[in-house]
C-alpha cells in the first residue's frame, strides 16, 4: 500500500473495504434507516473513538431529524477480552427513556463489548434499541447478538482504517486495511 503520508513505517496492507464500497454500502444502509425509522427519527449513539468516522458518512445518508450522541468507552486490559466488562469513560449526554436508539459501532470482534453496551443501555430505558455495526468479523463472535444493520462481513484478521487505529494512528486512512505490523496490537486498547 502507498500512502506515505499516513503511514510513514509501510505498516498498512491491501485493501479490505475500499472507498468506493463504504459509499455504495453506507448509502444503502442509510436508505434501510431511513425507510425503518420513518415517523420516529432514531438517536444515533456512537462509540469513540473508531465509529467517528462511521458516524460521519452514516448520519449524513439518513434522511430524517436524528440525533446524535456519543460515549468513549475503554477496557480493562485482558480481562475485557474474556468478561466484556469495559469502563464508561465518556457517558451519554442524552435521555434515553422513551427514546428510539440506534447504536453506530465501527467492529465487533468477540461482541463482548457491544454486548455489555447493549445491556448498559437497555437499563436506560429506551423505547427500542438497535445495532449498526460497519464491520463484523465472521466466526469470533462469543455471544449472541442481535445486530440490525451489518455493513460487512470481513475475516478475522485486525484491520486498521476509516477510524480504525493502531497506537491511535492509521484512523485517517480512508478505506479499511489489513495491518502489516509485527505485533498484532491488543484489540480495544485503542477503540
Ligand atoms: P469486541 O468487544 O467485539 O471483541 O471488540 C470491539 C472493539 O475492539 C471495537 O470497537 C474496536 O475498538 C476494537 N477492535 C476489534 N477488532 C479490531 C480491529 O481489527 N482493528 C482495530 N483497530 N480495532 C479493533
Amino acid at each position: 500500500m502507498s500512502a506515505p503520508g499516513v503511514d510513514p513505517d509501510g505498516v498498512v496492507g491491501e485493501v479490505v473495504v475500499s472507498e468506493l464500497e463504504l459509499r455504495r454500502r453506507i448509502d444503502e444502509l442509510g436508505t434501510a434507516i431511513t425507510d425503518d425509522y420513518a415517523g420516529r427519527p432514531p438517536l444515533l449513539v456512537g462509540v469513540l473513538k473508531g465509529a467517528f468516522t462511521f458516524m460521519s458518512d452514516l448520519s449524513r445518508a439518513i434522511h430524517l431529524p436524528v440525533e446524535i450522541d456519543f460515549m468513549a468507552v475503554s477496557s480493562y486490559g485482558s480481562a475485557t477480552r474474556t468478561s466484556g466488562v469495559v469502563r464508561i469513560v465518556k457517558d451519554l449526554d442524552a435521555d434515553l427513556a422513551g427514546r428510539h436508539v440506534l447504536v453506530v459501532e465501527d467492529i465487533v470482534d468477540s461482541g463482548l463489548t457491544l454486548s455489555y453496551l447493549q445491556r448498559y443501555l437497555w437499563a436506560r430505558g429506551p423505547a427500542s434499541l438497535e445495532v449498526c455495526a460497519l464491520l463484523v468479523k465472521d466466526g469470533r463472535q462469543r455471544t449472541e447478538l442481535d445486530l440490525r444493520y451489518v455493513g460487512f462481513r470481513i475475516p478475522p484478521a485486525f484491520v486498521v482504517g476509516y477510524g480504525l487505529d493502531v497506537g491511535e494512528r492509521l484512523r485517517n486512512l480512508p478505506a479499511v486495511h489489513t495491518y502489516l505490523g509485527q505485533q498484532v496490537p491488543t484489540v480495544g486498547g485503542g477503540r
